[in-house]
């Protein structure tokens, strides 16, 4: 147990900040990524967090996929510090076969930004983000990307967002002029003008600051977008909601911001506001009971699982949320789901994206402990206290493939490789009641060619990857009132030739066509039928 008091611990879990930057590809997240970096001052040089991505518009090809991997073990998560913040950026991989995962890490944040290209607005991949979001009430920030272009009207998008995922917009700034004539954003709060210089390795403390929303000399420096903007902020004035915190903390309301990334314009007021408005650590809940994050116990709960790059050591990187208590390198921790013990001793941390070794880490916190499979996802690590965290969520795949081994000799290897690999979320695994081969399930396309490539690759196993004729997946149980245990095994008898069981043995439904899954679900009315299973 740590020696720190918990008012102590309170102290840095208070100035902890811990959210993901979400947004469809292009829109700008990495470009934004590294100007938040920048000023932390966790990275001198710009430019090396772009360096990870260079390939990333070639995913399908293999060699990409195994670099990204491995790069991004380094650079998933990124810890700065900011005034007096300590402030932990998760990233979300862009790739939507990749969404699984995605949607994991965000599990493990506080708040989220959202960044949208201001050309495209609200686009499929941070719709998709975005209720997941939605459905944990996270907070969420706007950033309204490459006001330096040609872009839709602000008032338009602001629209939109607010239509496509139910939120009302608070505008915090707002732009006068785009593209060409693009001077700058309004600081509502504020009161004043901050006025647009392109160039990309700016300082933003040099920017121009008017006092004023209605300065008479605008008009005439900055002519007919000034006039607009000026009318549009009339109209907010009126009409806008103002901002609420509550609204806000619920995920209800979103501030919203406009600027240029690659020009590091209004960045600053993004990272402040992240500062201000997200919230530190909240309480996490267990089965057992709610975990406060200030107790003096540590606690944390894995929500990814990443393999190395090096396939002969196969050693892996859980990385762990912490949720409670003052983690010390070298402390004993016990993995509640097998008992197991655990003394990492060469946790990593994530400072500034260089692999360092941890020395301490509080509630918000991410580590990643290197280990050999001991750890799963959704495992949940205490000081002895039995405790299981909920909400690690896994989504009933979309697609199916039969799995075989060209080599029968080697089935061993592969329903151990294959084991693996369902640990670590790459891929989902199921056991059908009727037939010997096992069947994988996935929400992308691409997470059967990443299996199949590690499959040999790691484990020596040439898998024949096989069509499927399922194409939905259910997750079923059956409550008490309705019959419980013995309805479910029922069910089971009566469906052997279309159940199968996961990882965690939880039985599954599979079925061809979703009508044929609306005629069982109405023949087993007792039944519940679920698309989404949270861990445990
Ligand atoms: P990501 O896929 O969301 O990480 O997007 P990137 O940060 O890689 O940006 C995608 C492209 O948009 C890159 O070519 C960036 O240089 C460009 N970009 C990012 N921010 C801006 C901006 O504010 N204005 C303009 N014109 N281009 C931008």
């Amino acid at each position: 147990m740590s020696d720190l008091t918990p008012p102590a611990i309170e102290r840095e879990v208070r100035r902890r900040r811990t959210f993901a930057i979400i947004s469809h590809p292009d829109a700008g997240k990495t470009t934004l990524t590294e100007k938040l970096l920048l000023f932390s001052g966790a990275i001198q040089i710009a430019g090396s967090v772009k360096a990870r991505k260079a390939s990333r518009h070639a995913t399908s090809d293999w060699m990409e996929i195994e670099k990204q991997r491995g790069i991004s073990v380094a650079s998933s998560v990124m810890q700065m510090e900011y005034r007096d913040c300590v402030i932990n950026l998760l990233d979300t991989p862009g790739h939507q076969d990749f969404s699984e995962d995605t949607y994991r890490v965000l599990t493990a944040v506080d708040a989220a930004l959202m960044v949208i290209d201001a050309a495209n607005g609200v686009e499929p991949q941070t719709r998709r983000l975005l209720q997941v979001c939605r459905a944990r009430n996270t907070p969420i920030l706007t950033f309204v990307n490459k006001m330096d272009r040609e872009v839709q009207e602000p008032l338009a998008l602001m629209d939109e967002i607010e239509r496509e995922l139910g939120m009302e917009v608070v505008p915090f700034t707002w732009p006068v002029g785009m593209g060409k004539t693009f001077h700058g954003v309004m600081d509502l709060r504020a009161q004043q003008m901050r006025v647009f210089k392109p160039g990309a390795d700016r300082n933003e403390d040099d920017d121009e600051i008017l006092a004023g929303l209605d300065n008479p000399a605008y008009a005439e420096r900055f002519g007919a977008p000034y006039e607009q903007a000026a009318g549009e902020i009339e109209l907010l004035t009126d009409a806008a909601p103002p901002f609420d915190e509550a609204a806000f903390l619920a995920g209800r309301q979103t501030p919203m911001f406009f600027g240029s990334a690659v020009n590091n314009f209004g960045v600053r007021e993004v990272l402040d506001a992240l500062v201000d408005l997200a919230p530190p650590p909240d309480k996490r809940v267990a089965i057992q009971r709610e975990v406060l994050p200030s107790e003096p116990k540590f606690s944390g709960v894995v929500f990814k699982i990443q393999a190395n790059m090096d396939p002969a050591h196969r050693d892996r990187i859980a990385f762990l949320r912490v949720a409670s208590g003052h983690f010390e390198r070298g402390m004993r921790l016990k993995v509640v789901r097998s008992g197991k013990e655990l003394r990492p001793n060469s946790v990593v941390s994530f400072l500034s994206q260089r692999r360092e070794l941890l020395d301490e880490a509080f509630a918000g916190d991410i580590i990643g402990i290197p280990n050999h499979g001991v750890l799963q996802l959704g495992d949940t690590l205490t000081e002895g206290e039995p405790l299981q965290f909920t909400g690690l969520p896994f989504f009933a795949p979309e697609m199916f493939r039969s799995v075989e081994v060209a080599d029968p000799l080697r089935t061993k290897q592969l329903r151990a490789g294959l084991t693996q690999l369902g640990e670590e979320g790459a891929i989902q695994v199921f056991r059908p009641l009727a037939g010997s081969l096992l069947l994988l399930g996935a929400v992308g396309q691409l997470q059967f060619e990443v299996v199949a490539h590690r499959l040999e690759h790691e484990y020596g196993v040439k898998a024949r990857i096989m069509p499927s004729r399922f194409q939905v997946a259910r997750w079923v149980t059956c409550p008490p009132e309705a019959g419980g245990q013995k309805e479910l095994q029922r069910f089971i008898d009566a469906n052997a030739h279309r159940v199968a069981y996961d990882a965690v043995d939880a039985p599954t439904v599979l079925v061809e066509y979703a009508p044929e899954l609306r005629a069982i679900e109405s023949n087993w009315p007792q039944i519940r039928f679920h698309a989404l299973r949270e861990h445990a």
